[in-house]
């Protein structure tokens, strides 16, 4: 098995390969060529099969062209987030077992001493960021590596929504697999143009490139300087004829608000969106709109989507994220791992050739989480009787205050009822009379005392929420998720009331 790349190049050398914003489009030879220059430099670097190579640099073409070199000398690819600060790039670097890091101007100043405290070489993307440039590496000439599908390409840190984040390793087949049945569901047309705006240390980000080269369609590709812009990102989609995208519901929010109609070009055929969960309101949006959206569930763990709803079927069923993919095993468990039936709530547990292997460097985790099902992906939904799944909430979000079970999203379904509120978050907080106590992160333009009276009559007592902090956004992770440690704190510094 030859890297992707190399058989894309052969079969369709003059398709379009990577587009940039600035209308830039680099062909698969073009491509081929520019990759086999990195990989050679990779190779003068010492790098060859198995070893890890870290990326800690803004999304962008030569992103892509690491991806593929990469794979070409055998290495397994580690993109990191390019946010971290020194302290946690070091830990990751540490845990990653890197044995060498590439980095750029812009995250040098972090990502050089993260490397030196390990003493792990580090090369930067660009001249002048004040370490050894890769361009300066004389390339070498490799033996092409002798791939197998069960060989780990990529090694990617989970969001960190629920603690520190975990490195995953996928497999060829992983990876391969979960673009498959993602055709499979949404399609692939020949012109196809997926427009990536999503960092690619996440899976959301990086699943687009893989899934392009394997179907010999093309990426553009945004870079995630200077963070998310709705207007300048309409726009490149129109001027880049995109087909479609990948978005998290604050992105696909953020547009909608932007634009009235349908903002996206017409040779659109879906906006795939996923990472957390889509309010109803904004798949209600897209409804009277027509925007083409695939409500998605995924996860790093099971190399990115695990079901996904065709644009009909989000029209048909709102809230749905669709059936589980092709090879994708589906099964809702109760507290004993045994399988609920239809429309019973319960764990979401899957399985199938897209699920990891597991954490790298932690057993003891990989132990965890699977059961006889299969992955346990510690989220809670339900499937109804065509199948379908709905993702409710973290099975951890929970909160049991005075003795009663409390599902913040039944909270969160009220809160965001009210005309003023634009988004809010709750959860659980110690609490020495109820052991805890419900809280609420508000985003909108409301008095206390109002939206606690509206809450009246709407929520059981026990659900209302004992503390109310206002925002002017909530705290998000990369992926879009709510950053519930940085939400517990603000939280936590604010009085309860009766
Ligand atoms: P960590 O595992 O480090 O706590 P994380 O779970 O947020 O972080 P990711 O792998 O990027 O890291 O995100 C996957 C999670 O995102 C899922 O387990 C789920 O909780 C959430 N998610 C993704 N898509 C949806 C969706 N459509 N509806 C609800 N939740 C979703
Ligand atoms: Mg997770």
């Amino acid at each position: 098995m030859r890297d992707w790349l190399a058989h894309r190049a052969d079969a369709t050398p003059t398709a379009p390969a990577v587009h940039g914003v600035d209308g830039t489009t680099t062909t698969y030879a073009a491509l081929d060529e520019r990759v086999e220059e990195v990989a050679g430099r990779l190779a003068g670097l010492g790098v060859g099969v198995d070893d890890h190579v870290g990326v800690v640099c803004e999304t962008g073409p030569s992103f892509v062209d690491l991806v593929h070199a990469t794979m070409r000398v055998g290495a397994v690819l580690v993109p990191l987030n390019a946010r971290l600060t020194v302290a946690e790039l070091t830990e990751r670097v540490d845990r990653a077992d890197l044995s060498t890091l590439v980095t750029d101007a812009e995250a040098a100043e972090r990502a050089v001493p993260a490397a030196e405290s390990n003493e792990v070489p580090v090369v930067s993307l660009d001249e002048d960021a004040g370490t050894r440039d890769l361009l300066g590496v004389s390339p070498e000439t490799y033996d092409l590596p002798a791939l197998t599908p069960n060989d780990v390409q990529v090694m990617l840190f989970t969001s960190g929504t629920t603690g520190t984040p975990k490195a995953v390793a996928l497999t060829a087949t992983n990876l391969a697999v979960s673009a498959g049945a993602s055709a499979f569901r949404l399609g692939v047309l020949p012109e196809d143009r997926w427009y990536d705006p999503l960092p690619m240390y996440h899976m959301g980000g990086l699943a687009p490139v893989y899934r392009s080269v394997l179907y010999g369609t093309s990426v553009v590709v945004e870079g995630s300087g200077g963070g998310f812009d709705p207007e300048r990102t309409v726009e490149a989609m129109h001027r880049t004829g995109a087909t479609c995208t990948s978005l998290v519901p604050t992105m696909l929010r953020r547009i909608l608000d932007t634009y009235d109609d349908d903002p996206f070009p017409d040779s659109f055929r879906f906006v795939l969106l996923g990472g957390a969960k889509a309010p109803r309101t904004l798949l209600r949006d897209c409804l009277e709109r027509d925007v083409p959206v695939a409500p998605t569930y995924g996860m790093t763990e099971t190399s990115s989507q695990i079901a996904t709803a065709t644009p009909r079927e989000a029209r048909e069923a709102v809230g749905t994220v669709g059936n589980p993919l092709v090879f994708t095993d589906v099964t809702i468990v109760d507290e004993d791992h045994r399988p609920v039936g239809t429309d019973e709530t319960g764990e979401i547990v899957v399985s199938g050739p897209t699920v990891t292997a597991g954490y790298y460097g932690d057993v003891a985790s990989t132990r965890e989480s699977f059961c006889t099902h299969g992955f346990r992906t510690g989220d809670v939904g339900y499937r109804d009787e065509n199948g379908r799944l709905f993702v409710l909430n973290r099975a951890d979000d929970r909160i049991v205050t005075g003795g009663e079970n409390v599902d913040p999203g039944d909270v969160l379904d009220v809160l965001r009822n009210h005309p003023m509120v634009s988004d809010a978050a709750v959860l659980g907080l110690p609490d020495e009379e109820w052991g805890e106590r419900v809280a609420a992160l508000v985003v909108g333009d409301v008095a206390e005392d109002e939206l606690l009276e509206f809450l009246d009559g709407r929520l059981a007592g026990f659900k209302k929420p004992k503390t109310v902090v206002f925002t002017d956004e909530l705290p998000r992770t990369a992926s879009g998720t709510v950053d519930r440690e940085a939400a517990r704190e603000l939280l936590e510094a604010a009085p309860a009331h009766e």
